[in-house]
């Protein structure tokens, strides 16, 4: 037997035990999901989710790129990110790098891999960000399990980027977020106790965003809707109102 022959014995095999265990399992399932995290990690086939944290379906959602990314043009992630926080509610974030991670070492050397090149720039974005620290490190996979640490740094703190986070770090149950290191050669678990205080500390006077309040700030409509004709729709829309103050003189002379 080979192939995907094997995978489906294997997963007869495993509903048999599952039902044979509890015979409500797959009816409890069936009813929904309340996972209490959201699982950012690598896909290498080495670092399986759920193994390596001890938790069964239903426990974890999860989402995993290549080197365990938080890009902010993957709509993919940020779907994934937004659904988990503001539907389901998980209160644990992590991102999960791992030592020996192979999109991590892409990144650090100068070879072409055609266009996953473009997805590992953000991974030199890292080293560009701590070239100082790296240039003190001599010893090659010490470099690189360092790169893999400080990559797991940054991908929280690029979770902290979103306004999805930031909305919800305002509420009243806000999420943690957690930077851990999964090691290939002994299988353990490293929390890099990521301060989430400092985290958000940091991103506030550039990154931090606040939701638009219309009721506070009506605004103005857009450009190409006629001011004060009925609206396409017969929506009638008031006039835009123009500013009242005058502009502020510069105060350069
Ligand atoms: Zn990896």
């Amino acid at each position: 037997m080979s192939g995907i022959q094997t995978i489906l014995e294997n997963n007869r095999q495993w509903v048999a035990t599952k039902n044979a265990e509890d015979p409500a399992y797959f009816r409890r399932m069936a009813d929904g999901q309340q996972p209490k995290y959201l699982f950012i990690g690598c896909s290498d086939s080495r670092v399986p989710a759920s193994g390596i944290t001890g938790t069964g379906p239903g426990e974890m959602f999860v989402h995993r790129n290549i080197a365990n990314m938080v890009v902010h043009s993957d709509m993919n992630m940020l779907s994934v990110l937004q659904y988990a926080v503001e539907v389901l509610g998980v209160q644990d974030i992590m991102v999960v790098g791992h030592y020996g991670c192979g999109g991590v070492a892409a990144a650090a050397s100068n070879k072409q891999y055609g266009l996953i090149d473009n997805w590992l720039t953000n991974i030199r974005d890292v080293v560009r960000l701590h070239e100082t620290e790296f240039l003190r490190i001599k010893n090659e996979p010490e470099r690189l399990r360092r790169l893999v640490e400080l990559n797991v740094i940054e991908q929280v703190r690029n979770l902290a980027k979103t306004n999805i986070i930031q909305n919800a770090m305002r509420s009243e149950k806000p999420p943690r977020l957690h930077g851990l290191v999964y090691d290939i050669a002994d299988g353990v678990l490293k929390d890099l106790q990521v301060d989430n205080d400092d985290v958000m500390r940091d991103m506030e006077h550039i990154y931090a965003t606040e939701a638009h309040d219309p009721e506070e700030d009506p605004g103005t409509p857009p450009p190409s809707e006629p001011a004060a004709a009925g609206h396409p729709n017969g929506h009638a829309h008031e006039p835009a109102k123009k500013p009242t103050k005058e502009p502020v003189p510069s105060s350069d002379k």
